[in-house]
C-alpha cells in the first residue's frame, strides 16, 4: 500500500529488510554493540557479510535512541543505519526513546542526502514492545517529521508479519484518510 503526503511516498509492504534493492538505506534493529544478532541485526549481517560488524563494532555502544550509518557492503543498499530501540519494560519512556530512534535515523539519512529508507518495526521482536503501541509510535514520529524532509522523499515500512502489515495499513489509513492507494506488491506475507 502507497500513501501520499506533503510530496513524500509512504510505503508498506510484507517482506525481509535484508531484500529492499530499490531503497537507498536500510534500518537495522540494532544491538547496542552494533554486532550481527537475531531478527533483523541477523539478516542484514548475514547478507551484508563480515565486512558490516567491522565497520559498525567500532562505532559502538550506543545508547537506546541513538543510530549511526555505514556502508552497507553485501547488501544491496548504499547504507545501513543501525538504531537501538528500547527494551519495553525497561528502557524508559519507552515512547520518547522508540520516537528518538526514527527521528535520528531520518536525521542522519538527511545529512547523507539519502533519497529513500526503509524501517522495520524496531523493538517489537526480541525487546517487547507491543506491536500496535509501536506501530503508533514509529507513525507518528515519521508523520511529524515528512514536513522538514529536504532529501528523504520514499519512507518504506518493512512488515514481517501479516498482522503488523495489516495494523500499519489500517494505522496510516486511519492518519491519512483518502491518501492511500492499494497496490499489489507486497501486500500478503508469503
Ligand atoms: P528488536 O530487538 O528491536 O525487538 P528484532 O530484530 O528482534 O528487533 O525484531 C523487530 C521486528 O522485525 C519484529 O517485528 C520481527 O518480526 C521483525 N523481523 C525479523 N526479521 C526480519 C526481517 N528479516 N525483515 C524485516 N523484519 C524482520
Amino acid at each position: 500500500m502507497k500513501f501520499f503526503v506533503d510530496g513524500k511516498t509512504i510505503t508498506c509492504l510484507c517482506g525481509d529488510i535484508a531484500f529492499q534493492p530499490d531503497i537507498e538505506a536500510v534500518v537495522n534493529a540494532a544491538n547496542a554493540f552494533l554486532r550481527n544478532g537475531g531478527g533483523v541485526a541477523g539478516a542484514l549481517h548475514r547478507a551484508a557479510g563480515p565486512g558490516l560488524e567491522e565497520e559498525s563494532i567500532p562505532l559502538g555502544p550506543i545508547k537506546p535512541g541513538e543510530a549511526v550509518i555505514t556502508g552497507a557492503h553485501r547488501l544491496p543498499n548504499r547504507y545501513v543505519i543501525h538504531c537501538l530501540g528500547p527494551v519495553y519494560g525497561v528502557d524508559k519512556p519507552e515512547q520518547g526513546i522508540l520516537s528518538s530512534c526514527y527521528r535520528e535515523a531520518l536525521k542522519l539519512a538527511e545529512k547523507h542526502r539519502i533519497r529513500s529508507i526503509a524501517f522495520p518495526a524496531i523493538s517489537t521482536g526480541v525487546f517487547g514492545y507491543p506491536p500496535r503501541e509501536a506501530a503508533n509510535v514509529a507513525l507518528m514520529a515519521v508523520l511529524s517529521l515528512l514536513p522538514g524532509l529536504r532529501f528523504v522523499g520514499h519512507i518504506r515500512f518493512v512488515l514481517y508479519r501479516e498482522a503488523d502489515l495489516t495494523l500499519y495499513i489500517n494505522t496510516l489509513k486511519e492518519l491519512l484518510p483518502g491518501q492511500g492507494e492499494e497496490g499489489k506488491e507486497g501486500e500478503k506475507c508469503t
